[in-house]
């Protein structure tokens, strides 16, 4: 009997033939007899996560695969970076994500991340709490130039512009409403005053000063965008019947969606979601986790990252790094489902998502396999599975785990 799964996500794994790789996939190309054994034993195919011909962003990739419709419970991308900050959303929240950048006097932007800076806490810390005009603003650290930002008040509305053009150079422009509602007005109001306020506050503090006086950028405004609504959404484990669900991730995005959801986050040290981070760390968290969790999702970045840069070698050579350490994979116990998959595809031709479909497989005693000898996007193809879409997979699993209601007598 099935009574834990283990969702493991591989970021933009999912690709296109590469000429230098005799038209093969990063993937396919790829060594990986740890992944090749699994996906013997598993039950294979393709999926489609948002549906054929939609290009998923990270963020509606997971909602989908983790049964959250996103035409529902997607507002942005903000509240989910807000929850992986550690922010404790309410109903009606309106969050962002935020970047420490440099202005000049007249907000002209010098660099959106301010030189790179490493650690934002102490301006992060000196305008949490700020309020204006009965709202009031959470801000707190995310990584490196990072922050979640949430605007918490009567009459908020997450339809406003964004201030920044997401260009170096550019002015950073005034907040506009975005249709005609009251709400909509009075939350660009207030965003407005907040610019001026928290740039104020920045410009004069300490922390600054030393960084003017020591050649860096200065961390003196806070750039927002990705404005949602935080929506009314059941917690992951009442709505799929699990009794403790995990999330083990290395990007802030990632750890969102897991405690948008309502999943406990377990902190990996050296898990960065760069190429160095600690994976083995990550699938003994993974492993540990099983013992006290029925559902856990981890999550793995840099195949995306290196697709986007074009890196084909890079992702082939990554892919090849994970497998070694799938090989702890078969120290699972016979009551664990593993799930393995990607969000969408990272095409390294286009250096960008793509809406190609990515293979999955199902991995668990008593489960139909397939007998398929090498885990890629082709091979998955001919799998029992079909071609799924993201929305399927949480109904697979507790399909697998005997726990879907019967339909009809
Ligand atoms: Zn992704």
């Amino acid at each position: 009997m099935i009574k834990k799964a283990l969702v493991f996500i591989m970021d933009g794994l999912g690709d296109r033939p590469i000429e230098e790789f005799d038209n093969k996939t990063p993937l396919e190309y790829a060594n990986t007899p740890n992944f090749n054994k699994l996906c013997a034993e598993s039950q294979c195919g393709l999926m489609y996560t948002l549906g054929r011909g939609k290009r998923p962003g990270s963020d509606t990739a997971h909602m989908s695969i983790f049964g959250y419709p996103i035409e529902e419970y997607y507002t942005g991308r903000g509240p989910i970076e807000a929850a992986g900050v550690g922010i404790k959303l309410e109903h009606g929240d309106v969050a962002f994500r935020g970047n420490f950048g440099t202005v000049d006097e007249k907000w002209n932007v010098l660099d959106r991340r301010a030189g790179r800076i490493k650690d934002v806490t102490v301006f992060a810390q000196a305008l949490d709490g700020l309020e204006i005009d009965g709202v009031k603003f959470i801000v707190k650290p995310g990584s490196a130039y990072r922050a979640g930002v949430v605007m918490r008040g009567k009459g908020l509305s997450s339809n406003v512009s964004s201030a920044d053009s997401h260009n170096a150079g550019d002015a950073i422009h005034q907040v506009e409403p975005l249709d005609n509602t009251k709400e909509a007005k009075f939350t660009a109001e207030v965003l407005n005053k907040f610019m001026k306020k928290s740039y104020e506050i920045l410009n004069n503090l300490e922390e600054n000063k030393k960084r003017k006086e020591q050649g860096e950028l200065q961390a003196n405004f806070l750039l927002l965008r990705g404005a949602g609504v935080y929506p009314k959404l059941p917690k992951f484990t009442e709505k799929w019947g699990f009794e403790k669900a995990c999330c083990i991730a290395g990007g802030g995005l990632y750890k969102g969606v897991g405690a948008f959801l309502g999943m406990d986050l377990i902190d990996v040290p050296g898990a960065n979601a760069q190429v160095d981070t600690n994976l083995e760390g990550k699938f003994d968290a993974a492993l540990r986790a099983l013992k006290e969790y029925d559902f856990v999702f981890l999550h793995v970045k840099p195949t995306d990252s290196l697709a986007e840069d074009g890196n084909y070698l890079g992702k082939k050579e990554f892919i090849e790094k994970i497998d070694k350490y799938v090989s702890k994979l078969n120290e699972v116990d016979d009551e664990t489902l593993i799930v393995i998959t990607a969000d969408h595809s990272t095409a390294c031709e286009l250096k960008a998502h793509s809406a190609d479909p990515v293979p999955i497989l199902f991995h668990a005693k008593g489960i139909r396999n397939d007998n398929l000898t090498k885990f890629g996007e082709r091979e998955c193809s001919k799998g029992s599975l079909g071609v799924i879409e993201g929305k399927d997979v949480m109904p697979n699993i507790l399909n697998v785990m005997g726990k879907l209601p019967l339909i009809g007598a």
